[in-house]
């Protein structure tokens, strides 16, 4: 079973947060699809006969493209490997690019998931976030998009500017009142270079400090908890059988292949763990779409040590006290020291030998794993 992801760069502009590798040339779209199937023919011999879990389009912004280019994708890739009734195939999308025609030409191309970028329900905070929808598209394309697909997500985010509680409780209510399946949680960050970061460096704007932030993630995980979502990873809130089977094979160290620029790839041949990367550049990727590979490196045992901890963190999949003791550096005696500092802040539970994350320990899951790793 291998999972793959496709990086499809283009969004309309750039939102003023956001640093993710894209391009806003919607003019490229031809040519990066006919890059896209050099590239794919040219992996085919790392996932051919293989049963896919799941397919995964992200981006930029995949909803910007016809999908018919999605529909010939996933035609060459059929003819490779096994894409089943099972495999979980989600597209990322933005309300302000959905149409019910959209929306049926997505379900008919065999899309099963939709992701929508909805990020607020409040017109004043997706304006101060940047975006291009209203409150009123993201509730009816969210509604729409239940009526043609079994599973959908909607991404929301805290810590805009203004934002206070309140706003973000009624947020987090119009959210599970809505009831989509899946529910991402992200923090607003600062990332260096982006507009935001400049504009707060210049005193032009002021977001909610930490402390705000840190009260509005654990504002996020009683309420969503309490309307019965499962809070499977940092960001993620899922109902019973919706968790994204993408995410959660790359957090479980399962293997996916990336296409596009600036995709990752995990790959597992025997007791050899490989990543790499493709080039965060699409004049490369488009001139070389076989071979714009940014790095590669086959992991050291002390790499996957560190993944293991660090991934299993995220999930709250437990992890042995023998097998820290195997790649904790500092000796056992630090280990038990550090575990029960981490137990009496309450961010972790030790019970029967297993190590996990509490709840309480999510924000923290990050610093718990530099600790247990003693970096
Ligand atoms: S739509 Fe998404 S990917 Fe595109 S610029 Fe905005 S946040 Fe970034």
């Amino acid at each position: 079973m291998i999972c793959l992801y496709v990086h499809i760069p283009f969004c309309r502009e750039r939102c003023p947060y956001c640093d993710f590798f894209l391009v806003t040339k919607a003019g490229f779209v031809e040519r990066f699809f006919e890059a896209l199937a050099v590239e794919t023919a040219s992996k085919a011999s790392l996932f051919a006969g293989q049963s896919i879990k799941a397919i995964h389009f992200g981006g930029g912004t995949p909803s910007l493209v016809s999908p018919s280019f999605i529909a010939a994708w996933l035609s060459q890739v059929s003819g490779l490997a096994e894409i089943s009734a099972e495999t979980e195939i989600t597209l990322e999308a933005n309300p302000e690019d959905l149409s019910p025609a959209s929306l049926d030409a997505l379900q008919a191309v065999g899309v099963n998931r939709l992701s929508i970028g909805v990020q607020s329900f409040s017109d004043r905070k997706l304006k101060a976030l940047g975006r291009a929808h209203s409150s009123a598209d993201a509730v009816r394309t969210v509604s729409e998009a239940f009526e043609r697909f079994p599973s959908v997500s909607i991404d929301l985010m805290c810590g805009a500017e203004g934002e206070t509680a309140a706003e973000w409780e009624s947020d987090l209510r119009a959210a599970f009142g809505l009831r989509p399946q899946h529910i991402s949680v992200y923090m607003l960050t600062l990332e260096e270079k982006t507009r935001l970061w400049r504009d707060v460096r210049k005193g032009l704007r002021d977001l909610p400090g930490e402390e705000a932030q840190a009260a509005m993630y654990r504002m996020a995980a009683e309420l969503l908890c309490e309307a019965e979502y499962r809070h499977y990873e940092i960001s993620n809130f899922a109902l019973e059988g919706h968790h994204s089977r993408y995410n959660l094979a790359s957090w479980m160290r399962e293997p996916y292949l990336g296409f596009g620029p600036a995709a990752h790839s995990f790959l597992v041949s025997g007791e050899t763990e490989t990543r790499f990367s493709n080039a965060s550049s699409l004049t490369k990727y488009l001139a070389d779409p076989a071979g714009a590979v940014d790095f590669r490196e086959a992991l050291t045992d002390e790499q996957r040590f560190d993944e293991e901890v660090f991934l299993s963190l995220r999930i709250r999949r437990s992890l042995s006290v023998g097998f820290l003791r195997k790649g904790h550096k500092l000796g056992h005696q630090h280990l038990d020291a550090v575990l029960d500092t981490l137990q009496e802040k309450g961010w972790i539970a030790v019970e029967s030998g297993e190590v996990t994350l509490t709840e309480a320990g999510f924000l923290f899951a990050d610093l718990v794993a530099s600790e247990l790793l003693s970096d």
